[in-house]
């Protein structure tokens, strides 16, 4: 008997759908993706369970014909090329038409509701319902024109997918990041987002980006954008970037479009972050929106299956000329704001008024933060347990050291600090050897200790003096539901304030660091990116850590002697003084012997 055999076509199906649809937000993509291809100005998606129960995707777009609505379901049905020969002029959004047959291969039910523009008002809509792959019902109906694809209990029939699924909520977030990196795109687009009866996000059709960013990253953002334009002989750059005081923890704002396609692209991210390289710290990461027009023949789009990670011929001098733009951009913007300008912005918000452009929108009005952003130094610098010690201090001449012995108790061990290197280490002396303290790791393991024990004794939590208001993007709101009551027992205190405005009045002791919108809502986000993690028990640990490490002083902080003292004597008190919270060591002791034999002593 032979051992090889052909896969039946219902297998072949789901394994290449596996491919194109992976989980509930491939589904959304690949429907918005038809919306906009058929010229929608309004889309508007509607799930239930994160997707997985029901995915609705309703445009005013151009609709079909019965004939055509027929054949959309089919392998390899596509109006946008005719063969092979059109690859190289792509400028639709889909071309390879996979996505319809995919989709209708992995769920259990879709209904189709298309009607065609026309002049002929005896036309009717089309009503197409499909069962596990397969057409079952055809029929007319009312419809005004447009589109609207419905899709339920997805992977129904292939367990071997839906076990990977993640929570509802979960899985919304991501719908949330696929639609709204769409809205940002199409900003002439009206974009819904519609989910357990309330709208998550909506766009309103309009020139510019600053509608959807302004709905998605908030005011503050959008007041601070700064717009770009490029053009080559092969690419045209559009787009907007955010101020060096506007920046964020992790690289997911940096949105990056090709012909209108969200993409991926290393080279793009790395050419944005460059231009901000020097003026913001390590760690952060710019706000921008890059939107390449690029001739179809200098880009391939088909390298990754769902169309997302792209490469570029001549990529390095896309990359020269999309950094060099971005930093024109902004030393200009930066120019017309020194000066006269900036008294004015001073005076404003001394004021506490914002000093935005008086946008008559409700989202400015309501949620204007209270604190504007402050200089990127003091939001950077991390404070450690001994932040208030006065550093009058000599950092290391040894006379003020002696002094200072006889003020501090000594250290356990007989270890003596002699000074910092390199702006990160506490060089120590010891009977044990040269001992070298990374103050972070150190720093860390101390304030995650104290985090620990607070926890278990129930004294997490600490009032702030004034509550403080955040606008969360549509995103983080989804987070938030997901994450309430780990956050509320991580000492949270979280109330909705209308719309996407959340009022706390509670946060973990961390320190006075803390008390600022920006640095809660920045801790926020760190933690709704540690979203991904498994067990809530994890969870609350990963939480610890984290906040561990927001309070904790970090590298290139010069410290004074007695704070180092401090920090030395808090560490070995601890139960685990050896590794930092994340395992990595806190201390290396060289041993005189090792000494002895790198002198060639021995
Ligand atoms: P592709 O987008 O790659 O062509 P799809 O499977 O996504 O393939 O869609 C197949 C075809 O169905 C499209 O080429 C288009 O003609 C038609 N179609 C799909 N969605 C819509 C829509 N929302 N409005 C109008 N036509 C659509
Ligand atoms: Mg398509």
């Amino acid at each position: 008997m032979t051992k090889i055999k052909l896969l039946d076509q219902d297998a072949v199906n789901k394994i290449a759908a596996g491919e194109v649809i992976e989980r509930p937000a491939s589904v959304v993509k690949e429907l918005i993706e038809n919306s906009i291809d058929a010229g929608a100005t309004k889309i508007l998606v509607e799930v239930a369970e994160g997707g997985k129960g029901l995915i609705r995707v309703t445009d005013d777009g151009c609709g079909m014909d019965r004939e055509d609505a027929l054949i959309a379901f089919e392998k390899h049905a596509t109006s946008k090329i005719s063969g092979a020969e059109d690859l190289d002029r792509i400028l639709t959004l889909g071309f390879r038409g996979e996505a319809l047959s995919s989709i209708a291969s992995v769920a259990k039910s879709v209904d189709l509701v298309t009607k065609v523009k026309s002049e002929d008002l005896g036309v009717t809509g089309t009503q197409i319902r499909i069962m596990d792959g397969k057409v079952v019902d055809v029929g007319e109906v009312g419809s005004p024109v447009g589109t609207s694809i419905e899709v339920r209990e997805l992977f129904r029939n292939v367990p071997a997918r839906r076990k990977y699924l993640k929570s509802g909520r979960a899985e919304l977030a991501r719908i949330v990041d696929v639609v709204t990196s769409y809205a940002v795109i199409n900003h002439h687009i009206s974009f819904e987002l519609f989910s357990g009866n309330k709208t998550l996000f909506k766009s309103v059709r309009s020139e510019s980006w600053n509608d959807p960013i302004l709905r998605i990253l908030g005011s503050d953002v959008a007041r601070n954008l700064v717009p770009i334009e490029a053009e080559s002989k092969f690419v045209s750059v559009t787009g907007a970037v955010g101020r060096r005081t506007i920046t964020r923890s992790s690289p997911d704002w940096i949105m990056t479009y090709v012909n209108g396609r969200s993409v991926r692209s290393r080279a793009l991210s790395r050419a944005v972050t460059e231009a901000y390289r020097t003026f913001i710290p390590t760690g952060r990461y710019p706000i921008a929106v890059i939107s390449l027009r690029i001739d179809p023949s200098m880009v391939d789009v088909n390298v990754h299956p769902a169309k997302m990670e792209v490469r570029f011929l001549r990529e390095e001098e896309l990359a020269e000329m999309l950094t060099s733009t971005i930093q024109l951009a902004l030393s200009k913007a930066e120019e017309k704001e020194s000066g006269p300008q900036q008294m004015k912005a001073l005076q404003v918000t001394e004021l506490g008024v914002s000093e935005g452009e008086g946008e008559a929108d409700e989202a400015t009005a309501v949620h204007e933060p209270a604190v504007t952003s402050r200089p990127i130094e003091s939001a950077e610098e991390g404070y450690g347990a001994a932040t208030e010690v006065q550093r009058t201090l000599p950092l290391t001449s040894g006379g003020g050291r002696l002094d200072l012995d006889l003020e501090s108790s000594p250290l356990p061990g007989g270890l003596r600090v002699l000074g910092q290197a390199l702006l990160l280490y506490i060089v120590a002396d010891g009977p044990e050897g040269l001992v070298l303290v990374d103050q972070h790791a150190a720093a860390e393991r101390i304030r995650y200790e104290m985090l620990a024990k607070k926890y278990t004794s129930g004294t997490i939590s600490q009032e702030l003096i004034s509550p403080i208001t955040l606008e969360l993007s549509p995103k983080e709101v989804v987070m938030l539901e997901e994450w309430g009551e780990v956050l509320e027992e991580m000492g949270f205190e979280i109330h909705p304030f209308g719309g996407n405005a959340y009022h706390v009045r509670s946060i973990p002791a961390i320190g006075q660091r803390l008390e600022s919108p920006e640095a809660v809502h920045d801790v926020l986000r760190d933690l709704f990116a540690l979203g991904r993690m498994g067990t809530e028990a994890t969870a609350k640990d990963e939480i610890l850590k984290l906040l561990a490490c927001r309070g904790s002083i970090k590298a290139g902080h010069e410290m004074a002697w007695k704070e180092m003292h401090d920090l030395l004597r808090e560490l070995f008190a601890c139960e685990n003084p050896k590794t930092c919270p994340h395992g990595r060591p806190t201390t290396v002791t060289i041993s005189s012997v090792q000494l002895e034999k790198i002198f060639g002593r021995r």
